[in-house]
């Protein structure tokens, strides 16, 4: 492909290793983001309605923040690290040396279109790379302003976009590239895992799951109530951290129900649809899958549709078979199923049916509880008293574990996640140990204490 041979031997020229050079990138790409701020909200809001303040904080600012957080620390992060020596190398100096992969491809989803095509391309830069970003083809609009941004900043041996769907998508992962940082579904992800082990591409897997909320007797209700309202309604639930289902205690169900109802019509009103702080499902395929989710349900709260502008209100279930097309896969939508459970053994029991999810969150006031329950279950990251909030600190790492994902990025976890870890001890010439040479004199108890050297 024409464009990789490009930006081979654009990072061929040791351009990118120089730290100046992507503090530049990265102050220029600041600068135009800032300019396109508006723009970037319009675009995202004709593709799915997305509400403004949504964009702001979770896309044009979170990604603004990601690059400030580069700006501020990339000369230290950059540096080589001094490590200390020890005997088995003395006398020496050690270190690691971050180096820059090389070529990155970069596959965005639809439902964040633009941080998440931007943010993993912040820390690619950051770390020195070049990389060809593919934006999704569900968010046509957000996809072109990304592009004009994109083009307007960099040239194309350096950043590129390329735009299309699955078989652009293919195409690209044909390629041969020095990492791949994909972000979308699982299943897709083992599609892109399969490609890259053709040419040992290592990848970045940023998928989704079955999100759990658990929530005890002993939660302050009122607050979880609207903490999960907010995590589950703020994109219209197309959030891969969104709380997926409610496992509620048994005795507080009904309060935690009526809690959940009030939240909602404070926040958005009896019909929702009116509000102008709610997302649109992204496509009629997500959305005909939404409503196929609710058939033969129990709606509690909610169900309100709106077939010309793809429309499904924040919709609570009661108690879904587990069996049920609903309890099967990750939901990203607005449909909140609420179960109930007696003991920690029912808990036990539904979260056991699932793969590793993303995210899990606990509502309690029992701090043994809270720990058993982020320590008990694999999931990639999540929240005591809260839902999605974890993504908002950049010292936190993003990522997911088992069938949500591989690897982490985010702050300095982006910076180390594009960069290759160089050891390299610097021998002194003043001294030469015997030790290890041959013939072999020493006896064999003196090879055997080697490990306190180490
Ligand atoms: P998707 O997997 O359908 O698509 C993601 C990207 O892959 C798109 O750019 C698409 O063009 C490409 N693609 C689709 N099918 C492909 C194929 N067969 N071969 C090669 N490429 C293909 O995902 P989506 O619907 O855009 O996003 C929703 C999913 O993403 C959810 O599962 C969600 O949990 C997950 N997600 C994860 C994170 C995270 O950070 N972990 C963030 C957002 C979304």
């Amino acid at each position: 492909m024409e464009i990789i041979e490009k930006q081979k031997a654009f990072f061929s020229t040791q351009k990118t290793r120089e730290v100046s050079f992507r503090k530049k990138a990265l102050k220029q790409l600041r600068d135009e983001i800032i300019n396109q701020e508006g723009a970037i909200a319009e675009a995202i809001y004709a593709d799915f309605k997305k509400p403004r303040f949504e964009t702001f904080i979770a896309e044009t600012q979170f990604v603004l923040a990601e690059i400030n957080t580069m700006l501020k620390n990339l000369e230290m992060w950059a540096r080589p690290e001094r490590i200390s020596g020890n005997l088995a190398n003395f006398p020496s100096r050690n270190y690691v040396y971050s180096e820059p992969l090389g070529q990155i491809l970069v596959i965005a989803p639809w439902n964040y279109p633009f941080q998440l095509t931007l943010a993993p391309m912040v820390g690619a830069i950051a770390a020195g790379n070049t990389m060809v970003v593919k934006p999704s083809e569900l968010t046509p609009n957000t996809s072109a302003i990304v592009e004009k941004i994109i083009n307007k900043v960099f040239d194309d041996e350096y950043v590129a976009v390329v735009q299309g769907g699955v078989e652009v998508s293919q195409a690209l992962l044909a390629q041969r590239w020095n990492h791949i940082f994909f972000t979308g579904s699982t299943q897709v992800g083992k599609i892109v895992y399969e490609s890259a082990a053709k040419h040992l591409t290592p990848v970045t897997l940023e998928l989704g799951g079955k999100n759990p909320c658990i929530v005890d007797e002993t939660a302050n209700i009122s607050l979880a109530a609207k903490r999960i309202v907010w995590g589950k309604s703020i994109n219209l639930g197309q959030t891969c951290i969104a709380p997926d289902y409610v496992l509620v205690k048994h005795a507080v169900k009904n309060k935690l129900i009526e809690a959940l109802k009030n939240k909602i019509v404070a926040s958005y009103g009896d019909k929702q649809s009116q509000s102008p702080d709610l997302a649109r499902v992204v496509s009629e395929r997500h959305y005909s899958r939404m409503k196929l989710l609710l058939e033969g349900q129990q709606v509690l709260y909610g169900g309100e549709t709106v077939d010309e502008d793809c429309f499904l209100g924040l919709t609570l279930v009661d108690e879904p078979d587990l069996d049920s097309p609903l309890m099967q896969g990750e939901i990203f939508g607005p449909i909140l199923p609420i179960l109930s459970y007696k003991d920690e053994s029912d808990i036990d029991a539904v979260i056991k049916r699932y793969e590793k999810p993303l995210a899990a969150y606990v509502f309690s006031g029992k701090k043994a509880f809270q720990k058993r329950c982020i320590t008990k279950y694999g999931f990639g990251g999540g929240a005591i008293n809260d839902t999605v909030i974890q993504i908002a600190n950049k010292k936190l790492p993003f990522g997911g574990t088992g069938h949500s994902g591989i690897g982490a990025y985010h702050g300095k976890t982006s910076f180390d996640l594009f960069s290759h870890k160089k050891a390299i001890v610097k021998r002194g010439n003043w001294i030469d140990p015997p030790l290890r040479y041959a013939p072999y004199k020493l006896p064999e108890r003196i090879a055997k204490w080697v490990k306190h050297l180490f």
